[in-house]
């Protein structure tokens, strides 16, 4: 199918893109195009404008200051993959990108845009839950900063609100060794789960523990009851086995022609017990 009409307009800065969001109600931002595209095509969606910020400069950064990694909006999911910065501060993403779609799409779709799209099936959500990232926004008022925890709102749903633009998201730039274990859907390669985990330990006990899991339900979650029985325990399997039950435990999950939701519930087990044995070897 043909995309409905709609007007084009290439953004070079921020503010010109914050503009073009003020003064056209019906316009969205067009990034990397690898999900907006094929849902215009769908007409899933129809906005009377599309704001390229795909050419704005400096807005696909990724650099390492004062412990924070900041990786810009625009940064594709190749330059986040194959960032030397990215893989030293954040082990978890560098373990994640080549998870994402085929290298085509890696070179196109964007950081930034698989996070505000919040595809319930998308990878970058769980690592980015994993690895506490905080995410910049800039609307009319300025910017403020949200917690990834408080970030994903529902299915295909985030704070961003209209008027508003991610620009960059920080993360503790702390090498905490991280993994991503996924169990993709065979013809598309999305998750059907996805867990990123990452995790300290000091003298056989668990220190700090993340776990972000994607795909099983509407939206990725931190599993806060597994990090919590981790943490201090002792690293033997039976604590382990421990929090893997915990992080799957009372979930609603996704039912859908790739996978029934017990068959889901069962994998967010399964996932999170192999990330934790990655990470801590039992
Ligand atoms: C064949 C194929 C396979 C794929 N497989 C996977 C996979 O295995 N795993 C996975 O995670 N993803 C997968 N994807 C999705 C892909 O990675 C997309 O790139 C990603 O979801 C969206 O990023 P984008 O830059 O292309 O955003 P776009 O498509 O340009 O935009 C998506 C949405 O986000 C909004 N948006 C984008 N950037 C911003 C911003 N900075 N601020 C505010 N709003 C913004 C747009 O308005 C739009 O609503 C696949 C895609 C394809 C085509």
């Amino acid at each position: 199918m043909h995309p409905a009409p709609f007007a084009y307009r290439v953004a070079h800065t921020i503010e010109e893109a914050l503009e073009l969001l003020r003064t056209h109600e019906d316009a969205k931002i067009l990034a990397g195009g690898q999900s907006l595209v094929p849902a215009l095509k769908l007409r899933l969606t129809s906005p009377a404008m599309l704001i390229d910020i795909s050419r704005i400069p400096g807005l696909g950064g990724i650099s390492r200051e004062n412990g924070t990694l900041h990786i810009g909006a625009t940064a594709t999911h190749r330059q986040v993959e194959k960032s030397a910065v990215v893989q030293e501060a954040t082990p978890v993403l560098a373990a994640i990108g080549h998870h994402v779609a085929d290298v085509q799409v890696r070179h196109r779709g964007t950081f930034g845009g698989s996070l505000v799209h919040a595809d319930p099936a998308a990878d970058w959500p769980a690592g980015a839950l994993a690895a506490d990232a905080t995410m910049v926004i800039a609307g009319p008022d300025g910017k403020r900063e949200v917690h990834s925890s408080e970030f994903f709102t529902g299915m295909l749903t985030t704070v961003v609100g209209p008027g508003e633009m991610l620009v960059e998201v920080r993360l503790p730039a702390n090498g905490t060794p991280g993994v991503y274990r996924k169990h993709a859907n065979a013809a598309s390669g999305f998750a059907v789960v996805g867990v990123a985990a990452t995790a300290t330990q000091h003298d056989g006990h668990v220190g700090h523990v993340t776990i972000g899991v994607t795909g099983a339900t509407g939206t990725a979650f931190r599993a806060t009851a597994a990090e919590k029985s981790l943490e201090g325990a002792a690293i033997e399997p039976g604590a382990l086995d421990h929090a893997a039950s915990l992080a799957a435990e009372g979930l609603d999950c996704l039912s859908d022609i790739h996978a029934p939701a017990a068959y889901r519930q069962n994998l967010v087990k399964v996932l999170v017990r192999r990330a934790l044995s990655d990470l801590l070897h039992v």
